[in-house]
């Protein structure tokens, strides 16, 4: 039996462990098979505290995953399957095995979104990517495009001009919705073009990609772009599968939250990316990291004795 159970190993998952180990809680991580979460995608990350001289993202991952281990939760690299919260104390079934805990933390992030066209999924892997740093290097000296005109976009399109010859952003709008710094970096590096308020509507090849199809939705033309890959980098969706019917999410599928971290379960709390569609940030997902832990661990206090 487990005092606290964290779902995830993001920066949320991680700082949650480390506040629940060192309140004295006895504490499962289920870090899942790809441990790490969306930092693991990211190269250099300039704006988390203390770095002054940016660090990579899956480093800073390497580390929080230290910090955690320094503190002694049991770790399990695999995904929760299913979770109980109707019983208590709560339940969660990871493979063969099924958990118990006073609290849950989910800190279970969010993934890529994807356009939803055939042909994206028939070339995923062959030239369709949701992730420049993954796959940037199998377009050295090539051209590729960048779909989306937010952060992520304005990122993967500045490090792929390191890597290819050239990028084509494409954006459904005629203004980027990116911060200003990335913007900017973004819109003076002579290698990234733009092409605005436009969609892909076909990923066109044989065996590999050869070109995207786009439309203007303004004049609602249509054409044909030669290029070697395309990164899709239009946001993200909450990870919130395993939780329907158990919990409320919204219309997106982001879990409810009150008081910043409490579901409407009392004693299962949510932090991180799974519930905030507002700041997405490593540094706010850590911050909720830790008051999710800081709300179990009060709430264990309060509902069972020591
Ligand atoms: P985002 O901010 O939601 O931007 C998504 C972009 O994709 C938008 O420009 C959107 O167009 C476009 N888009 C969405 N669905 C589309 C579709 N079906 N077809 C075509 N275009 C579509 O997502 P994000 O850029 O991944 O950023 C997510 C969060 O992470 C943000 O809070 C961001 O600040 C944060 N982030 C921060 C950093 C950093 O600070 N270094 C880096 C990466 C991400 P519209 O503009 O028209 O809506």
């Amino acid at each position: 039996m487990y005092d606290i159970i964290v779902i995830g190993s993001g920066s949320a998952g991680y700082t949650a462990a480390i506040y629940a180990c060192r309140a004295g809680r006895k504490t499962l991580l289920v870090a899942g098979s790809v441990s790490g979460g969306q930092l693991m995608l990211t190269s250099d990350v300039e704006n988390f505290p203390g770095f002054p001289d940016a660090v990579l993202g899956p480093e800073l991952m390497e580390r929080l995953r230290k910090q955690a281990e320094k503190f002694g939760p049991d770790i399990v690299y695999d995904d929760a399957s299913r979770v109980g919260f109707q019983t208590r104390p709560f339940e969660v079934t990871v493979g063969e095995k099924t958990h118990q805990g006073k609290a849950v933390i989910i800190a279970t992030g969010a993934s890529a979104k994807w356009l939803s066209i055939p042909s994206e999924t028939k070339f995923r892997g062959k030239g369709v990517s949701s992730c420049a740093t993954c796959d940037g290097y199998f377009f050295k000296d090539k051209e590729v495009v960048v779909v989306g005109g937010g952060d992520t976009a304005m990122e993967e399109a500045t490090f792929l001009a390191n890597i290819t010859r050239k990028v084509t952003v494409i954006h459904r709008r005629d203004k980027l919705r990116a911060s200003q710094i990335l913007q900017d970096r973004a819109l003076k590096n002579s290698k990234i073009s733009f092409i605005w308020d436009s969609v892909v509507e076909e990923v066109l090849g044989d065996n590999k990609v050869t070109g995207i199809h786009i439309r203007n939705l303004t004049t609602g033309s249509e054409t044909v772009l030669k290029t070697d890959g395309v990164f899709i980098a239009i946001g993200y969706e909450p990870n919130t599968s395993i939780f329907k019917g158990q919990l409320e999410l919204d219309l997106k599928g982001y879990i409810v939250t009150k008081n910043e971290t409490e579901t409407g379960i009392p004693g299962v709390f949510a932090a991180g990316d799974v519930r905030d569609f507002k700041y997405r940030q490593a540094v706010t997902a850590a911050a909720d990291g830790c008051k999710a832990a800081i709300d179990a661990d009060r709430f264990l206090s309060e509902h069972y004795s020591l």
